[in-house]
């Protein structure tokens, strides 16, 4: 068993790449970070718990990737560029099989990012893993929650619901056969970021939320911080590859729904159509059309004819069930 600090030393210090806006990394009392100038810190935390988050005996590599994803995607939802990242983890035990893919799933994605790994925080207890990220946006520039406007057109980055369809999968909700498993639940282990669209979409969109537990959850933060209502059309929203393979009723179900997706929800203004396909060509992922911003407040669903949906839909709240 390695101590704290060997710990620390072998899996979570590394040079500072960045050295012009990460002054001082891992090792001493504080790191010191400063964003590009004129620009503001973007902040977010997100914890993992296992049993909760995540399976016990997830595998390390992915686990490690997924931390860190979860975190970056609250940085692209503001279109904030990433910086830099804490780490607060408690450990059962301090294994040299977990602890080397676990950093290195993590650090490659960090890699990725020019996201460098600043300091945390370890301690011995049940495994649970707290990221806080650090990203900088232009002052005015951020796509907040509060800033949908009436006639916005409602758009989703990539493909939604194999997360969730996977976990019902693993529940024995519904039968999958082994190789659609394996497929939808690469989604739900091994999230990408939308980072690169959230930077794109900075002025062109705004408003933007990523969908972590369901799409029709997630949008409703946006309509109740901006004071508007929506209507969804359930059948445009784009399925993922396992998921579009599904009867309409569960398809409809995972997208709305599903959690685990990170994919990006925005509005934007229906004469910026052609310049948000850009960016999105230019940030490598598709984008979709699925609603309008509407003023009557609340979210109505509709189905490809625009006939009225009337599903009992409830998103991912870790305090409504057991
Ligand atoms: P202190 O007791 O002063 O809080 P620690 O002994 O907890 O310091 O940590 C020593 C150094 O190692 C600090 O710079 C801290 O940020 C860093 N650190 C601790 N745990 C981690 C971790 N899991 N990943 C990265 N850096 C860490
Ligand atoms: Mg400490």
């Amino acid at each position: 068993m390695l101590s704290e600090f060997d710990l620390i030393a072998q899996y979570f210090t590394r040079p500072a790449r960045d050295t012009v806006r990460v002054a001082l990394s891992v090792g001493d009392d504080c790191a010191l970070i400063a964003p590009s100038p004129g620009m503001q810190l973007a902040i977010s935390t997100d914890m993992l718990v296992e049993g909760r988050h995540f399976f016990p005996g997830a595998d390390p590599f992915w686990l490690g990737h997924k931390c860190l994803a979860v975190n970056l995607s609250d940085l692209a939802a503001m279109g904030a560029k990433p910086l830099a990242f804490t780490l607060a983890l408690a450990l059962p035990d301090s294994r040299a099989e977990w602890l080397a893919p676990f950093s290195q799933g993590m650090l490659a994605l960090a890699d990725a990012h020019g996201c460098e790994l600043i300091g945390g925080d370890t301690t011995k207890g049940p495994l649970n893993i707290c990221i806080t990220v650090f990203g900088e946006v232009a002052p005015g520039q951020a796509l907040r929650r509060d800033r949908a406007m009436v006639s916005d057109d409602i758009w989703i980055s990539g493909t939604l619901g194999d997360a969730r369809l996977a976990l019902a999968g693993y529940r024995n909700e519904l039968a999958l056969d082994a190789d659609a498993l394996e497929a939808a639940a690469q989604r739900m282990h091994a999230p990408t970021p939308r980072v690169a669209l959230g930077q794109t979409l900075c002025g062109l969109a705004h408003a933007a939320i990523d969908i972590s537990d369901g799409l029709v959850g997630d949008l409703g933060h946006i309509l109740q911080r901006s004071r508007v209502g929506a209507t969804l059309d359930a059948d445009a929203l784009p399925a993922g590859p396992m998921l579009s393979m599904q009867p309409q009723d569960v398809r409809r179900r995972c997208a709305l729904a599903g959690g685990d997706d990170y994919e990006l929800c925005f509005t934007a203004p229906a004469k910026r159509r052609a310049e948000i396909l850009d960016a999105a060509r230019s940030a490598g992922i598709a984008v979709t059309r699925v609603g309008t911003i509407e003023s009557a407040p609340g979210l109505r669903l509709v189905g490809a004819n625009g006939a009225p949906l009337n599903l009992q839909l409830s998103s991912f709240d870790h305090f409504a069930s057991p």
